[in-house]
């Protein structure tokens, strides 16, 4: 494990969530989830998944609905136990054949999709709530500066029910954050925000999460959530991990076609594999040595159709426009095709309904795959 020593100047940052000692350790934890597996009766809700979060890193994990996530969360937590596989922390077995943890003194902070805050304790003790083997005078002067660095100082003596959403999501995070957690762990903690709130509040917990140090693994089923938030991104499918990497790997570089649109729209057309390369109705790009034909699937992102300028290019016809401010989204039939693919061009320059113009693709928004494609996400 990397030393987690922070530089001088991000430790008088992370200082100021509380004196090193006063509560619990103060260094990035690394959780390695090793071959873990959990089932409920006949579903599979993990399934040999493996990874590691490194010490001081902000990780997602990503995925639909029941791929998993939450259990991941819940048997890191302590919450549950695998059937199988292990679970360490800083290199130490604390779940798995020959150990359990509890949730108590694994030093991981939880923070969840309805913030959890007990309404019958003013904000400045629900804050103060981890701080249990502090003197109270103590653990209160903790809390309103963890309050005081989310701006809700002035709130330390309310209840949870007269503050805002927003406000009620940053009592929650200054909860899990004050007793300096080795790791802190969150559900969904912006779904329960309206959306206008949701981009201002993140951006805020990424600094607060930067601030503390906390290696942190966050659950969401939002890709531009995660893109937005994470060093590393694990993303799932039905209990099993299928690509763990950098937004920008995933975004780039997705592992399957489920995979792809899940980070984005895509449209779909069939390609010829010839000589290390794919044809298509829109032209020739570069084939994966995975993929063998003779057919392929290529898949083709809305922002990767461009005019072609300069000469060559493919001819389309508009069939569909609708104006979304900088981009008009239009509908394109090529010729070869059956359907109509979706391109987002530039409003200032964009080609009327019924007009023809040339087009090219971008390769950079082209995923070539096999045609025997996995389950969508
Ligand atoms: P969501 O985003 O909806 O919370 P998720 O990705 O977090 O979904 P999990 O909650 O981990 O998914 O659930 C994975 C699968 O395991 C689902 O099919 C779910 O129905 C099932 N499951 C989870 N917990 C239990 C349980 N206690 N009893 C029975 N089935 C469960």
């Amino acid at each position: 494990m990397r030393s987690a020593e922070p530089s001088p100047e991000r430790q008088s940052d992370s200082r100021r969530w509380g004196t090193r000692g006063t509560a619990a350790a103060t260094f990035a934890g690394q959780l390695s989830f090793e071959n873990v597996s959990r089932r409920f009766g006949k579903t599979a809700a993990v399934e040999d998944v493996s990874f590691t979060l490194n010490p001081g890193e902000i990780a997602c994990l990503l995925g639909p609905s029941g791929c998993g996530k939450t259990t991941l969360l819940r048997i890191a937590a302590g919450i549950d136990k695998p059937d199988s596989g292990r679970l360490l922390f800083d290199g130490q077995e604390v779940a798995g054949p020959d150990r359990f943890v509890p949730p108590e003194r694994r030093n991981i902070g939880l923070m969840f999709q309805d913030f959890a805050l007990f309404p019958h304790l003013p904000i400045i003790d629900n804050v103060a709530f981890g701080l249990n083997a502090l003197p109270r005078d103590a653990a209160r002067g903790i809390a309103l500066h963890a309050l005081e660095r989310v701006g809700l100082a002035h709130y330390a003596e309310s209840y949870p029910h007269s503050l805002s959403g927003g406000e009620q999501q940053r009592v929650a995070l200054a909860r899990a954050l004050v007793p300096r957690p080795q790791v802190l762990l969150m559900d969904e903690p912006f779904s329960g925000l309206d959306q206008r709130l949701r981009e201002s509040v993140r951006a805020e917990t990424l600094t607060l999460l930067r601030e503390t140090r906390a290696s942190c693994l966050l659950v969401t089923h939002d890709p531009v959530e995660a893109m937005g938030l994470a060093d590393r991104i694990f993303l799932m499918r039905q209990g099993r991990l299928i690509q763990a990497g950098t937004p920008e790997e995933l975004y780039r570089h997705p592992a399957d076609a489920p995979a792809a649109r899940f980070f984005s729209d895509t449209d779909e057309v069939r390609g010829e594999v010839r000589d290390g390369q794919v044809v298509t109705a829109l032209g020739t790009f570069s084939c994966p040595e995975r993929v063998r034909g003779p057919d392929a699937l290529v898949l083709i992102r809305p922002q990767g159709i461009r005019r072609a300028e300069g000469g060559g290019g493919t001819e389309g016809l508009i069939t569909e426009t609708r104006f979304q401010g900088d981009d008009v989204k239009c509908r394109i039939l090529f010729k070869g095709l059956d359907e109509p693919l979706t391109a987002l061009l530039d409003s200032r320059a964009a080609p009327q309904r019924g007009e023809t113009a040339l087009f090219r693709v971008d390769p950079d928004h082209v995923f070539v795959f096999e045609t025997a494609t996995p389950q969508p996400i």
